[in-house]
């Protein structure tokens, strides 16, 4: 098997995996329960998310809440401030590459009376920081765009356009920091509230969190037994938690050593793509090397990727998130590359346990199959 799928999921490592055994034997009590039992379960749970907030150096700024993953956090994240803080301002700026998670929050946000700005991106998925500028104003309340581009790579500028919303005294800057965590660095002090699932940096799926600053209330989007500050109501996953602060753990240690072991994957396999004329390369050249989308010029992607399902490697056409609906890339448009390209894209997405033979092999199995595959 190669996976080469790792922007939709990780495999959890297992320095995770047998954490999750061992918490969840021994101190299985509900964290809010009084008795001692409880009491340990609780005293592991906020040693996960100090141990969290201190990996980002965040201890003294920004607070953190245990979430089901990004999506959950996205969702809190933008319902909660435009909920709180609506008598401040109605509008809220977000970019058109953003992952489902955002979108559609901003789309059902707009439904209920907010003006909403989708900015437009560069020929290489870029927010541009002067394109941010222009759509600010006094009423802006929320910018939320994301660290790495899912489909493509892409990274934007956290801290110029950072730099920008803080010109804004009543604007918040939310980021989807989902493909950046063990990736980039990135300036988490300038950020006022970020989003992250656990499996996709080799932790559990079901598990990420929320880090917002200290003197941001959001409106609870769960309300319940007033869990997680009242914030997010409903029994802490405990264990779960305290595999994601070890995830993040492992990703912030193991992050240069990560990237070196991918960059070597990632530019053998962008060298070798590039020399089938068949393939047209999307990601730019300074994306993130953990994720490399290209395009089929004559050839299906889907039938590609079926064939190559068949032989055991696994890639994704078109972002996993939504690829039961429209099989056409709205990241890929909104760059500008036409309907065609955005119609065939393939994406190959890596991770620190892949090897350098499984990429050459990946290549090899494309290259056979592209050239025994009817144009469509
Ligand atoms: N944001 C981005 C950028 C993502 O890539 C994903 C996962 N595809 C999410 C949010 C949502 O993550 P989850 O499905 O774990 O909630």
């Amino acid at each position: 098997m190669i996976y080469f799928d790792n922007a939709a999921t990780t495999k959890p490592s297992e320095a995770v995996l047998s954490l999750f055994q061992r918490y969840s034997e021994s101190f299985f009590a509900n964290s809010s329960s009084r008795h001692a039992l409880g009491r340990e379960a609780n005293k592991c749970l906020e040693e996960a998310r100090n141990s969290i907030l201190s990996d980002f150096r965040l201890t003294k700024t920004h607070k953190l809440v245990f979430l089901s993953g990004a999506t959950e956090a996205n969702n809190l994240a933008i319902k909660g401030i435009c909920e709180q803080y609506k008598n401040r301002g109605k509008k809220i700026i977000t970019s058109a590459v953003e992952h489902p998670s955002v979108l559609n929050v901003f789309r059902r946000m707009e439904q209920n009376g907010f003006e909403v700005v989708y900015l437009p991106v560069n020929e290489e998925g870029k927010v541009e920081p002067c394109v941010l500028e222009e759509a600010m104003d006094k009423n802006t309340i929320l910018v939320s765009i994301m660290g790495i581009n899912n489909e493509t790579g892409t990274i934007n500028d956290i801290h110029s356009l950072a730099n920008i919303v803080h010109r804004f005294p009543k604007a918040f800057f939310h980021v989807d920091i989902t493909q950046a965590i063990g990736k980039i660095s990135l300036p988490y002090e300038e950020i006022d509230l970020f989003s992250f699932s656990g499996h996709k940096i080799h932790g559990l799926k079901g598990t990420g969190a929320l880090l917002f600053r200290k003197n941001i209330t959001l409106s609870p989007q769960n309300i319940g037994g007033d869990q997680e500050f009242g914030f997010r109501s409903g029994t802490v996953d405990m264990a779960g938690s305290c595999c994601l602060a070890q995830a993040v753990h492992l990703a912030k240690n193991n992050r240069q050593k990560n990237l070196e072991t991918v960059q070597i994957l990632s530019s053998y396999l962008r060298e070798a793509l590039k020399e089938n004329k068949e393939i047209v390369i999307n990601s730019p050249s300074d994306a993130t090397p953990y994720i490399l989308n290209f395009s089929f010029l004559h050839k299906k992607a889907s039938v590609i990727t079926e064939a190559l399902s068949h032989e055991g490697i696994y890639v994704s056409s078109v972002s996993a998130c939504h690829s039961k609906g429209e099989p056409v890339s709205y990241v890929l448009l909104a760059m500008g590359l036409g309907k065609e390209r955005a119609s065939n894209s393939m994406r190959i997405s890596l991770s620190s346990m892949n090897e350098l033979e499984e990429a050459k092999i990946f290549i090899a199995k494309l290259n056979d199959i592209i050239e025994r595959t009817i144009d469509r």
